[in-house]
């Protein structure tokens, strides 16, 4: 079966007998036993669900994996991937990563003797000379968010792999339906599932994808002993989210281009980033290693004063932090989903203060166009009021 047939097509709950068009949401803690000694296949939902299960054999295959755990929260699942790492060891992080992941790499890990470096994983040289012998994990995001820098997946795999250490892509930004990074030589892939693969913005989730089966062994293992696993009903919720990832993803990207072309050639505009863009300087690389851009648009109005009331001024654009929903949303990273940067950091790394964040969400494309003119033309009209 094709990609977009397996997305509609998760596997049945082991065992039912009435073929359910929709998966059965099992919300239950406890499965009775057979008998005093156990063996029935369930015991207790954190340990393991067929609602859940039946949505982590989806998310294995649909990435060309073996395993999958689902999480309570992305956040839950990068958690989880840093349990491979012993204290002493070091954890490597692409510069430009998502907050939350730099909030847990910085103010988590180092009290259980964890630390991470931090480099600029588009620079493979630089990849080179930050991987240490105590270098157990290298994490990394491509395109990264909110600059859509590339990463070459199966150069830093080869790089990572020589010193040992374990590749993890957070593939949040693009979902399985246009990168695939197990098949590019990563060992781990982590999602937000409450991103593209929920899609609706009312689930939060996580997920780890393997093809190891001992680094699937310790995933299972950690997410039951911590009792970080996904609940019945969300589960049930991607699940259902996932049927649609492809026309989602679809629909909104082609709503993408449209707009990064309409901003790339706006005045008002000084920079856009985009990997769909030929001028963006990442543009082949990405191509060859994914099959789309993505959904997301990044731009500089040369102003934070500026940017600020151009997010105000839009009114389909909801004003939020997220990504890969159907509704369009819009942000300044700098303020808020980066906000658990230091500011100095992200001056450090280049994240300008006037960045917009647009998140394409499945309107019509020209209700979308005419709210970011709309609000570009509001917000320099100002300016030059101001003057
Ligand atoms: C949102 C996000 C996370 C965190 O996921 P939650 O579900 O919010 O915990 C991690 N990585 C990336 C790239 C994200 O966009």
């Amino acid at each position: 079966m094709h990609f977009d047939t397996r997305l509609v097509h998760a596997g049945s709950v082991p065992g039912d007998p009435h073929a359910p068009t929709s998966t059965p949401i099992y919300q239950t803690a406890t499965f009775a036993q057979e008998d005093a000694l156990g063996g029935g296949r369930y015991d207790y939902t954190r340990s393991g669900n067929p609602t859940r299960e039946v949505l982590e054999r989806q998310l294995a295959e649909l990435e060309g994996g073996t395993h999958a755990s689902a999480f309570a929260s992305g956040m839950a699942a990068l958690t989880a991937i840093t349990r491979l790492v012993r204290a002493g060891q070091r954890i490597l992080a692409g510069s430009d990563l998502y907050g939350g992941t730099f909030r847990l790499l910085t103010q988590v890990l180092p009290s259980l003797g964890i630390e991470a470096d931090f480099v600029d994983t588009t620079d493979l040289g630089a990849v080179a000379a930050a991987l240490r012998p105590e270098t157990a994990l290298v994490l990394v995001e491509t395109p990264t968010n909110p600059l859509q820098r590339i990463v070459d997946l199966r150069a830093v795999a080869r790089l990572v792999h020589e010193y040992g250490a374990l590749l993890a892509v957070d593939n949040t930004f693009l979902s399985p339906v246009l990168q695939r990074p197990l098949e590019l030589g990563a060992d781990l892939v982590v999602y937000s599932a409450t991103k593209h693969l929920a899609g609706h913005g009312d689930a939060t989730a996580g997920a780890v994808i393997t093809r190891d089966e001992r680094i699937a062994e310790r995933v299972v293992f950690v997410q039951n002993a911590e009792g970080t696993a996904l609940a019945p009903f969300e589960s049930w919720l991607v699940l259902r989210g996932v049927q649609t990832l492809a026309l989602r993803v679809s629909r909104a990207q082609h709503s993408a281009r449209r707009i990064a072309r309409f901003l790339a050639q706006h005045p008002d505009v000084t920079r856009v980033h985009y990997a769909g863009l030929p001028s963006h300087a990442g543009h082949a690389l990405h191509a060859s290693q994914a099959d789309g851009p993505g959904t997301v648009v990044s731009f500089e109005t040369g102003s934070f004063e500026r940017s600020r009331r151009l997010v105000d001024a839009c009114r389909l654009f909801s004003i939020a932090v997220s990504f890969g929903g159907v509704r369009s949303q819009i942000s300044l990273p700098g303020k808020m989903s980066h906000a658990s940067i230091p500011a100095a950091v992200r001056a450090d790394r280049a994240l300008p203060e006037d960045l917009v964040r647009v998140s394409v969400g499945i309107e019509d494309p020209r209700d979308l166009l005419a709210d970011l003119q709309h609000a570009l033309r509001t917000s320099s009209a100002r300016v030059e009021v101001r003057s």
